[in-house]
């Protein structure tokens, strides 16, 4: 028999996180035109993991979904050479340029607006490269004059979205007296100065009954950024940018999320060589693609991780929202595993990979048995037992 966890080992809980619930999210590529979003995007079509691997729903043409690199999921699989391997994705979708006024319907203002409100977490793209030929939409190359008009545009689509909300709370409280539409409507009012006052939803310190009801509203600014910056291949190279200082500063001002330096000419180029090509370009000029890090620096910041099921049929990464708990992990597998969940037997990746075998885990006292109040870690190995109706066991 397992050793049974210690409660000490149990996470305390977390404040739960802003955005939607679910383990199916995504993140889009927002910015303004003619930064580099499409060859972007482009690039990470040809990475894309291809569409037979879901044979059951459909890819939009605006959809990547991309592998995360992974090394333990590598080393997984060499362990117990599976007739399968699944590893995790990061879905990626393309949303059209945004210009300034476009929460009043400038350009195709609401409708990319509305996209944005339907990924969970966004990859800001910043233009820091100049070229005369490139047109910019407001004339001359400034990133953090755009970082500002993009993340206005956002808040000002916010306080639309959260003065329709005041009206509609108002119209119902002359009705009611439900307290929880009196709760409502006082956050609406703190968050509407939050944004007034120029400030992102997602960098306030909301307690965990707003977060509730933030969740509800699907709020732009609440979603996470990571910030791209787009850069010509010689400064990238270099390490050196003129307004990247700039962005850093304004970036640090604005909630210290993280910035990736990459040069998506160099990107583009990179997926169209052969592998081997690829490499030698790499290595003689002393580059290396930004992708893995964007995949999986954008994978973590919605807030996504995953655990391994791993054996001789299939070593398999199931993706799950951070602070999930063993049996809705469970059920991300299958509904039953979720109804009929008894325990979760957890191995830690470096267990496993310190001691080389499961027996040599178990032998050392470090297979667990986790209950119901279990939150996945980012890595464990689990193996789930449950109960079907029909009284069965796996
Ligand atoms: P989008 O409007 O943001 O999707 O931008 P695109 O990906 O279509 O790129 C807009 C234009 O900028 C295209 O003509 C690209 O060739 C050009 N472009 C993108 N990145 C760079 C770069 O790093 N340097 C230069 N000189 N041009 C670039």
């Amino acid at each position: 028999m397992p050793p049974k966890a210690s409660k000490s080992k149990e996470a305390a809980p977390e404040r739960p996180i802003l955005g939607r619930f679910s383990s199916h999210l995504k993140i889009g590529i927002v910015g303004l035109p003619n930064v580099g979003k499409s060859i972007l995007f482009n690039t990470l079509t040809k990475l894309s993991i291809p569409a037979e691997n879901f044979p059951f729903c459909t890819i939009e043409p605006n959809e990547a979904r991309i592998n995360i690199p992974d090394k333990r999921f590598d080393w997984l699989c060499q362990l117990y050479k599976p007739k399968s391997e699944v590893a995790a994705y990061l879905e990626i979708h393309d949303i059209a340029g945004l210009v300034r006024g476009a929460h009043e319907g400038q350009g195709l203002g609401n409708n990319f607006l509305s996209h944005i409100r339907a990924v969970d977490g966004i990859f800001h793209v910043l233009r820091a490269f100049e070229d005369p030929e490139i047109i910019h939409v407001d004339d001359s190359v400034d990133p953090v004059r755009d970082l500002e008009t993009i993340s206005e545009e956002l808040r000002l689509k916010d306080i639309e979205f959260v003065d329709r909300r005041l009206e509609d709370l108002e119209k119902s409280m002359k009705r009611s007296n439900d307290k929880q539409l009196k709760i409502e409507h006082e956050l609406c009012e703190k968050v509407k100065a939050w944004l007034k006052d120029g400030k992102d939803v997602r960098l306030g310190d909301w307690k965990a009954a707003d977060v509730e009801i933030l969740n509800t509203f699907q709020l732009l600014t609440a979603k996470p950024v990571v910030y791209l910056v787009n850069m010509n291949e010689r400064d990238y190279q270099r390490k050196k940018n003129k307004f990247l200082p700039k962005i850093h500063a304004w970036v640090q001002n604005h909630g210290g999320e993280t910035i990736i330096p990459s040069a998506v000419f160099l990107e583009k180029n990179l997926v169209d060589m052969p592998e081997d090509e690829a490499a030698k370009y790499c290595e003689e000029n002393k580059v290396q693609s930004a992708i893995p890090k964007i995949i999986k620096t954008g994978f973590a910041a919605i807030n996504l991780i995953y655990f391994f099921t791993a054996g001789p049929d299939e070593v398999k990464c199931w993706q799950i929202r951070r602070q999930t708990k063993a049996p809705q992990a469970a059920g991300a597998i299958h509904s039953d595993f979720e109804k009929g969940f008894i325990c979760a037997e957890v191995m830690k990746f470096e267990d496993l990979k310190e001691l080389g075998s499961e027996a040599a885990v178990k032998a050392a006292g470090k297979y667990r048995q986790e209950g119901k109040t279990y939150v996945v870690q980012d890595g464990d190995i689990i193996f789930f037992k449950f109960n079907v109706s029909g009284g069965g066991k796996k």
